[in-house]
């Protein structure tokens, strides 16, 4: 199924809350407005019909017993105009004066006037004209009834008109300009999220097609697209070291391998030709070789069991300094082929660990120490308690290792340019393996520069 594109989703999504706010707000102010207008409309048609009464009433004569008929005939004509139709009676019910009988024709002329425009504009709300009764008074005595006829419930003139068509017109130009702005800004908005996105999608097609030199601009105003550039370009260039990294494994490697296999190979094809005696000598170098193949088989055997996630720990009391010192014994002989001077400081500290994982770490730490030293030098391994962590420092005076590659020595094959040039290296093995056992014990490892321009590393575990 073809998919409708995010920047067109977002847009749609937008003009219809749009559309829909508008409309609401329109309707529901429009008609709360037209109501309340209306009321009053109404409200002020009864006052009016009610002043115009008691305004007549207020000219009866007390001493003549009459109304003044010239005020009552200006008053009606006033009334007329206005839509109020006047009937004067005395209290007798004779007829004083009668707007329609006064002025036939414009009376018809108003009232049709009326009749039609409300059926016209406002056919919902059905009225007619309907005719009220006042009985008038002059102080406490009855002086007269008036009747007032006028369109009921209420009437709009022209004026009243206009002033509704143009406030309903306004609400829709508002709202017409509205659902304009906000679908430009629902587009603008969608384009500045889905940009990136789109960026993204070109830079992690190229990355699956293994160019990892891509990356995504990072100059975006929102926290969540910057940072999911970021997150992409963070990627990217960790692929890249990846890549990196298991080319130059497998150049390591393949080095690694080729001079024992090298070796053993033109040693027995001698051999095979006789030109070669085996004698044990020989047959002991061959030996010697494959030890070392086999020694780099089974670091790999042991990076694998180090960093598989259910690394199994076989825990027990541990005391970091005995165990230290005993390695330290192992060594004897490669310090005193290099005449290196090795010590051990510190206090005993115990930790519930696995002591042959453990172990391993040190061994690792001191045979990089031994590695990475020139004849003459120091090694010191320091072990100390400090609140709730032991902590053992390996320190030598060796080549040392730069700021830039000291976090970069404990991932996987990865070995510094100095030790490059050397004879002594391994592949780059044992310090992952080393991080990953320390891990494994919620424990950390890191390594800084030696006093002496050497290395120290730092294992830190609980206590
Ligand atoms: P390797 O078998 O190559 O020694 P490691 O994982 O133990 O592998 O060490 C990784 C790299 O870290 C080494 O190749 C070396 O470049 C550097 N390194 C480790 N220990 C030291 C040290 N004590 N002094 C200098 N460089 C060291």
């Amino acid at each position: 199924m073809k998919k409708l594109r995010l920047k067109t989703s977002l847009s749609l999504v937008f003009a219809f809350i749009a559309v829909f706010t508008v409309f609401l707000v329109s309707v529901f102010s429009g008609h709360f407005i037209n109501r309340q207008f209306e009321e009053y409309v109404k409200q002020s048609q009864v006052e009016e019909a009610a002043d115009i009464a008691e305004s007549i009433a207020s000219n009866y004569d007390d001493e003549k017993g009459s109304f003044n008929i010239d005020y009552v005939h200006g008053m009606g004509m006033y009334a007329l105009r206005e839509g109020f139709i006047l009937k004067l009676y005395d209290n007798d019910m004779n007829l004083l004066w009668d707007a329609q009988n006064h002025d036939m024709a414009l009376c018809h002329e108003i009232m049709d006037g009326i009749i039609d425009r409300m059926q016209q504009e406002m056919p919902e709300i059905k009225g007619d004209f309907v005719t009220y009764s006042y009985n008038l008074k002059n102080g406490e005595k009855n002086c007269g009834v008036l009747e007032i006829s006028y369109f009921t419930p209420y009437y709009l003139d022209e004026s009243q008109f206009q002033f509704l068509k143009a406030l309903n017109m306004i609400l829709w130009i508002v709202g017409g300009i509205s659902i304009v702005v906000s679908a430009f800004l629902g587009f603008f908005i969608a384009k500045r999220i889905t940009d990136p996105i789109s960026g993204v999608i070109k830079a992690t097609t190229k990355i699956s097609e293994g160019d990892y030199s891509v990356r995504v601009g990072t100059n975006l105003k929102e926290q969540e697209t910057y940072e999911l550039a970021t997150a992409i370009n963070g990627m990217a260039e960790k692929l890249n070291e990846q890549e990196y990294l298991r080319k130059q494994m497998t150049d390591d490697l393949a080095h690694e391998l080729r001079t024992p296999v090298t070796n053993i190979s033109s040693y027995i094809e001698m051999m095979i030709d006789d030109i070669m005696e085996p004698t044990p000598e020989r047959l002991k170098s061959c030996y010697d070789e494959l030890s070392r193949l086999s020694g780099l088989i089974a670091d790999l055997e042991r990076l694998e069991n180090a960093e598989s996630d259910n690394i199994v720990l076989n825990k027990q009391d541990v005391d970091l300094y005995s165990l230290s010192n005993s390695i330290l014994h192992s060594f004897e002989n490669s310090f005193n082929e290099k005449n290196i001077s090795a010590n051990l400081y510190g206090e005993s500290a115990h930790v519930d660990a696995d002591e042959m994982r453990i172990g391993q770490v040190i061994t690792n730490l001191l045979s990089n120490a031994v590695k990475y030293t020139d004849e003459n030098g120091n090694i010191s391994v320091l072990v100390k308690k400090e609140r709730d962590k032991a902590i053992l420092v390996v320190e030598d005076t060796g080549i040392g290792i730069s700021k830039e590659e000291q976090s970069r020595v404990f991932e996987r094959f990865y070995r510094t340019d100095k030790s490059r040039t050397r004879k002594t290296g391994g592949a780059g093995i044992g310090l992952s393996i080393s991080k990953a056992i320390v891990q494994a014990h919620e424990g950390t490892i890191r390594c800084e520069s030696g006093e002496d321009g050497g290395s120290r590393f730092i294992v830190e575990l609980p206590i």
